[in-house]
């Protein structure tokens, strides 16, 4: 039985987006100068000219400038870096995306170090991760941010609730169980040598899958009515046709979950507008203002 209630992340995203575009427009004028957002693409991969596309243009929609620099697969990483270096000191420039995955001749580890901690509006840089986790002011990482919010809006408070978090990569897993953490909530993170994943993901309240695994979260993986936030993106082929998937077994999850979100049109659309998020609050710190409240936001 279809009973669980589906988050629509591309509606709350676009909502995100224009409380984004007021905010913004209101710095514009406060400052006279746009936000700057600077997204470096290296290569050809399918995948990331459609995310730095979509970037671009949904930076540009909310009124802020955006500048791009896209590079051959064989740039070498002093050329990069130089190229960072020199957006670090570009006043016109608040925030830094170099698109991942980097060629394998590249250290993404040193790149990424390379970006100035306030313009790093990816939240990877050692600096933001270490903020982030004792409590600072901080770029956080887009794609948790997202689900946070998500989470927020739906549950309010979820002090003392159990959570659990499939995964523990830098971008996802380990930010989104910080952040969890910081709402109070009782935080599990399991991954690929965990024992018995089925039965510690059944006793969650707040289940976060960041696996990008097709379909591996099964409905008997779910307590009923718990909240599900899928953040996989899988490209599978069923009968001959290109699918998008999630990690959760969404068709069969969908009746035991109190709430979920669907892939695509969940996490994804939130991850965007997020980055827009950090892209403003990295102009207003250079500009001395605070960082926008998540709770003014909705
Ligand atoms: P990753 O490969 O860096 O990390 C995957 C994690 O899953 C690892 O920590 C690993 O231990 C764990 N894992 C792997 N196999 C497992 C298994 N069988 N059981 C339990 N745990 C297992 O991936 P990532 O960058 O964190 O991304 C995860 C998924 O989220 C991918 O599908 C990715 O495409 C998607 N993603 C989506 C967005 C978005 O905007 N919606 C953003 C980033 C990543």
């Amino acid at each position: 039985m279809n009973s669980s209630k589906i988050i629509d992340g591309k509606v709350v995203a676009s909502e995100l987006r224009q409380k984004i575009k007021t905010l913004g427009s209101d710095f514009i004028e406060s400052v006279k100068s746009k936000p700057g957002l600077a997204v470096v693409l290296v290569g050809e991969n399918p995948a990331s000219q459609v995310y730095v596309r979509n970037k671009i243009l949904q930076t540009k929609e909310v009124g802020f400038i955006s500048y791009e620099y896209k590079y051959p697969e064989n740039i070498s990483q002093e050329e990069l870096l130089n190229l960072i270096k020199k957006l670090n000191s570009d006043l016109a420039i608040n925030g830094i995306l170099v698109q991942l995955p980097l060629p394998k001749h590249i250290d993404s580890v040193k790149v990424l170090d390379m970006i100035c901690p306030s313009k790093d509006v990816d939240g990877f840089h050692a600096i933001n991760v270490g903020k982030l986790w004792t409590g600072l002011d901080a770029l956080i990482p887009c794609t948790p941010l997202g689900c946070s919010i998500l989470i927020k809006r739906e549950l309010g408070d979820i002090s003392g609730a159990n959570a659990v978090v499939i995964g523990r990569s830098d971008i996802v897993g380990k930010p989104m169980s910080s952040l969890l953490l910081k709402a109070n909530a009782s935080v599990t993170i399991v991954h690929s040598k965990t024992k018995d994943l089925e039965s510690v993901c059944s006793k969650a309240d707040i289940l976060v899958a960041a696996v990008g695994v097709p379909n591996m979260v099964r409905s008997s993986w779910v307590k009923k009515g718990a909240t599900v936030i899928d953040v996989g993106i899988n490209r599978i082929e069923v009968d001959g046709k290109k699918r998008l998937v999630g990690d959760v077994d969404y068709e069969n999850v969908i009746g035991v979950a109190g709430k979920i979100t669907p892939v695509p049109g969940g996490v994804g659309p939130m991850t965007i507008a997020c980055l827009l998020l950090n892209t403003l609050n990295a102009a207003r710190a250079q500009h001395k203002m605070d960082a926008i409240k998540l709770d003014s936001l909705f």
